[in-house]
């Protein structure tokens, strides 16, 4: 991959990145036509799959991820993607540097998921240092995880440029995610309560935070099967939590539907 990368660089092209793990869905799909519009059609598409077992922090997880590569491929050609990268390993043995941050992952998906961000960043160095990238796009969809790669580009100096794309819905609001397959039966409907919460806190704009927190944990609760792992209202910038809802601000939520762990956000 790498040596690949290094002819584009030669050749003047410019390349884009987007890291997946996989089970393509139309969130993706955004992706890879921001990256493509990104680099017109002269510049290099990259789509990274690669499951990285590093960034679970639960094992169960980690086996129940759906894998669907020929399936992807597919996807790829269709959005045409110039180079599928999907290794099947990126680690040796004995590895024994990685990426860490301080600041950002001490927080929310940081403290319920410990060692996710660690194992997100180093692959993404990985990742950035395989493809030699120009742009690298990531979805809003895991605000926080953008908050991060944005800091590791800064504070590690990448000379690549993050682009952001938007959170694609289904048309009832659920956030698409290659984990909502693993949603059987009525799990699928009551995972909707997490984007109508978002909703419910549009509308609830001068609140104060710890009320609406606990109103909303009720709300998500009502659902049979739901049990939220955190809801916090932040300042979009620095994921700092705020003390009342105001325009502008974010809320950041993280929810078990079943078995099957979901986060959402929304700006308000
Ligand atoms: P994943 O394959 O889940 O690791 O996601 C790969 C990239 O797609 C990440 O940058 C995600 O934030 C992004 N992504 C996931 N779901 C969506 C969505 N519903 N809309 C837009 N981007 C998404």
């Amino acid at each position: 991959m790498q040596r690949q990368a290094l002819g584009w660089r030669q050749a003047g092209s410019r390349v884009v990145l987007v890291p997946t793990m996989g089970a393509l869905h139309d969130g993706h799909r955004s992706l890879i036509s921001l990256a493509r519009k990104k680099v017109k059609k002269d510049g290099v598409v990259v789509v990274s799959i690669y499951v990285n077992p590093v960034q679970f922090n639960d094992p169960q997880d980690l086996d129940n991820y759906p894998r669907t590569l020929s399936l992807d491929k597919k996807i790829c050609r269709e959005e045409s993607v110039d180079i599928v990268f999907a290794p099947n390993n990126l680690y040796k043995k004995d590895e024994s540097v990685e990426v860490k941050e301080d600041n950002l992952t001490t927080r929310l998906e940081g403290v319920h998921r410990p060692g996710h961000f660690t194992g997100v960043m180093t692959v993404v160095a990985k990742l950035f240092n395989l493809v030699l990238p120009d742009f690298s796009v990531f979805g809003e969809k895991d605000f926080q995880q953008v908050a991060v790669i944005r800091r590791m580009v800064r504070d590690m100096n990448y000379p690549i440029s993050i682009l952001v794309g938007p959170t694609l819905r289904e048309v009832d609001g659920l956030a698409m995610s290659s984990r909502n397959v693993l949603l059987t039966g009525d799990l699928r409907g009551q995972a909707t309560v997490l984007s109508r919460a978002i909703e419910l806190s549009r509308q609830s704009i001068g609140s104060r935070s710890v009320y609406l927190k606990r109103r909303l944990r009720r709300f998500i609760e009502k659902q049979p099967d739901a049990q939220v792992d955190y809801i916090e209202f932040v300042d979009t910038i620095n994921l700092n939590p705020i003390k009342t809802v105001n325009k502008g601000s974010r809320i950041l939520l993280a929810a078990k539907i079943g078995p099957v762990r979901l986060i959402d956000n929304g700006l308000l």
